[in-house]
């Protein structure tokens, strides 16, 4: 058990990417508050050395065993212990001096360190929702067996957690997941048809890694946060509705059974959302800049387009047949998106691919941890076969 007055001492999977650099910067801001325990980066070893200079945590490791002499050698000098390789990844997690492990690494590599961590009764501030996605009912399980609370990280999850505060026993009626729409909204599919990279890398009101930024201008994050939103606060499909909202200022809101509406509000900055999972049910006093009325004349919101950004529905088709499917819109969406990042695919390829991998793939409807494992390998494949 965490000693109130102690720092919490937390373990950054991924702390080399947009999240993790970002939740190093609320730790250097809040020193009295958290403490960096273990930092785990893929293959930047330049920055997760740098990252380990400046925060001295108790362990690194590097994803990448190419890199460990590199890094071995640049922390020799200091007591810091150096591993290397998925396997450490997925073991660190276990370090008894760890508080709080901040799932931050991108997609599916995510998941079994997270449910190693959840095993060890680890509480997780989740960033990576692709955990939920691919594994969402066996996630939940194992967090309410070995008592481990989910903090959200994601902004609309965050959202909703903090309209819920002091709700936790008032029923849902629905809640409502705002989407900026990313850098393609309004566009029809004629426009679609042609995009490059470099246009659906610019999202018009966050920086984030590149994966995500793809998602978002497919609409395919919003469908993974669909089904993230569904385990995280027990809700049916039917109750998760998604509206565009071009300023992603409302980050989303909830409708509870007597018609009342709560919202949450602020700028877009991930730092906010980061800092509430870490220091949760605490609020920190901190200088990120504030939103003002007077800047933001207008919030609008509008229907989302499933007819041009197609993903939004396969997610919506996943999650109701349930089993195996989301595993394999996940995998399928990994393979499509490193296709698209490197000019193999076009962007309304990406749908069809990820649409007929979920029609080929064998169904499995109560899949245990090997049936995902297996699943996500044969989407895959089939998807990959599709390029
Ligand atoms: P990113 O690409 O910037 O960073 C990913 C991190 O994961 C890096 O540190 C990388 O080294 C590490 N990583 C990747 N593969 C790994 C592996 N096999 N083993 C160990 N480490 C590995 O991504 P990001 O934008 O920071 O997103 C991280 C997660 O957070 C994603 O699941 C994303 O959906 C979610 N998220 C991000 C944002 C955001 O603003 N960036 C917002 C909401 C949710
Ligand atoms: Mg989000």
């Amino acid at each position: 058990m965490q000693d109130l007055k102690s720092k919490k001492r937390i373990a950054i999977l991924g702390s080399t990417g947009s999240i993790g650099t970002q939740a190093l910067e609320v730790i250097r801001e809040n020193p009295e508050a958290f403490e960096a325990e273990v930092l785990v980066g893929h293959s930047n070893a330049t920055l997760l050395i740098q990252q380990a200079l400046e925060f001295k945590p108790n362990a690194v490791v590097i994803a990448d065993e190419t890199k460990y002499q590199e890094v071995k050698s640049a922390l020799a000098p200091h007591d810091i212990k150096v591993f290397a390789g998925a396997k450490s990844v997925e073991q660190i997690v276990e370090m008894e001096s760890i508080d709080l492990v901040l799932a931050a690494i991108v997609g599916y590599a995510g998941l079994s360190s997270t449910l190693n961590a959840i095993r060890h009764k680890k509480n997780i501030a989740l960033a990576n929702k692709e955990t939920l996605v691919v594994a969402g009912e066996l996630v939940s399980r194992l967090a309410q067996e070995n008592g481990v609370n989910l903090y959200p990280v994601d902004s609309e999850h965050s959202a909703i957690f903090q309209c819920l505060a002091g709700e936790w026993e008032n029923k849902i009626e629905k809640i409502i997941l705002t989407a900026s729409g990313g850098p393609f909204r309004g566009k029809d599919r004629a426009f679609l048809a042609d995009v490059k990279k470099e246009q659906a890398l610019k999202h018009p009101n966050w920086s984030m890694g590149a994966k995500i930024t793809i998602d978002s201008a497919s609409l395919m994050n919003k469908g993974l946060e669909v089904i993230e939103a569904k385990w995280l606060f027990h809700l049916k499909t039917s109750q998760i509705e998604v509206v565009v909202h071009p300023q992603s200022i409302v980050h989303s809101l909830v409708q509870f059974e007597d018609g009342s509406i709560k919202a949450q509000l602020g700028l877009p900055d991930m730092k906010l959302p980061i800092q509430y999972a870490m220091a949760y049910p605490k609020r920190i006093n901190n200088t990120f800049p504030r939103f003002e009325f007077h800047k933001y004349p207008q919030l609008n919101f509008e229907a989302p387009r499933p007819d041009v950004f197609q993903n939004l529905q396969l997610a919506y088709n996943a999650i109701e047949k349930g089993g195996n499917m989301p595993c394999v819109l996940n995998a399928a969406n990994e393979v499509v998106v490193q296709a698209f990042l490197q000019d193999k695919i076009g962007f309304l390829q990406m749908s069809e691919v990820i649409s007929s991998t979920m029609d080929k793939v064998k169904f499995v409807r109560s899949p245990d941890y090997q049936d995902y494992v297996q699943s996500d390998a044969e989407a895959r494949h089939i998807a990959g076969s599709m390029l």
